[in-house]
């Protein structure tokens, strides 16, 4: 099976088009989380994920913001005029689909969470010391996580979790047989990895294969719509540098 895998959409329509062009034939559809908050686009983004096959979706944290479900002043103050603003634009058809998504879910061999296994909706895997500490809660060989918009593989080594980071490789699909491994796709909206092509991959569950992509989307078109609803120009100018 292909499973196309994406993550932190945030409402931004142009990048999410412009994968789903992009990413070819896939059977399936694995998507992390935050699918609104920052971008122009919510009520489109979450209409044309829900519509995709073999969908299995998350919530992430913005998500439970937008909701109600998360205290805003958790978030920096650029990000919670964004969540006010997705708040006041979004239907009540796009907040029903949001509050019913799961934080985490299990697919065959993968466990899929947005943040991490010890916190699904909170915790930013950054470095292979948090990782360390999340390989022991997996029950299964591999987890796919977002959150950070950054795409990385970390690998354990030991059996006590120790591991390493792997930056990720575009030019050939990776095997996943015989690791252990918590793999994060990178973000279709938001990028921050210096890179302001959207993030995405593609899984063969069958070849046991993850390929990490990046495609170029019309940054200026997405910066235009956020400029017209007056979101915070700090979060369009952001998407030009990929971060
Ligand atoms: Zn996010």
């Amino acid at each position: 099976m292909r499973v196309l895998v994406i993550s932190d959409i945030h409402a931004n329509l142009v990048a999410l088009e412009t994968v789903l062009a992009h990413a070819g034939s896939y059977d399936a559809v694995w998507c992390l989380g935050d699918l609104v908050g920052y971008g122009p686009n919510p009520n489109e983004c979450v209409a044309r994920v829900r519509a995709l096959p073999g969908l299995i979706c998350l919530v992430g944290n913005h998500d439970k913001a937008v909701l109600g479900e998360i205290d805003l002043n958790v978030f920096n103050l650029d990000a919670r005029v964004a969540i006010a603003w997705t708040q006041r634009e979004v239907s009540r058809e796009t907040l029903a689909y949001l509050r019913a998504l799961p934080e985490a879910q299990q697919a065959g061999d993968f466990t899929l969470v947005h943040g991490s296994p010890r916190q699904p909706v909170w915790e930013y895997i950054l470095d292979r010391f948090i990782a360390r500490e999340n390989f022991p809660l997996i029950t299964t060989p591999w987890c796919l996580v977002g959150h950070t918009h950054t795409p990385v593989i970390y690998k354990e080594i030991s059996p006590d979790g120790d591991c390493d980071e792997e930056a990720p490789d575009y030019r050939r699909p990776r095997s996943l047989n015989g690791e252990r491994l918590i793999i994060n796709p990178g973000s279709v909206g938001q990028p921050r990895d210096n890179n302001p092509h959207a993030a995405y991959a593609i899984l063969d569950t069958g070849a046991r294969t993850w390929e990490y992509r990046r495609i170029l989307y019309d940054v200026a078109e997405t910066q235009n719509r956020m400029r017209v609803a007056r979101l915070p120009e700090r979060l369009a100018s952001r998407l030009a540098y990929g971060w």
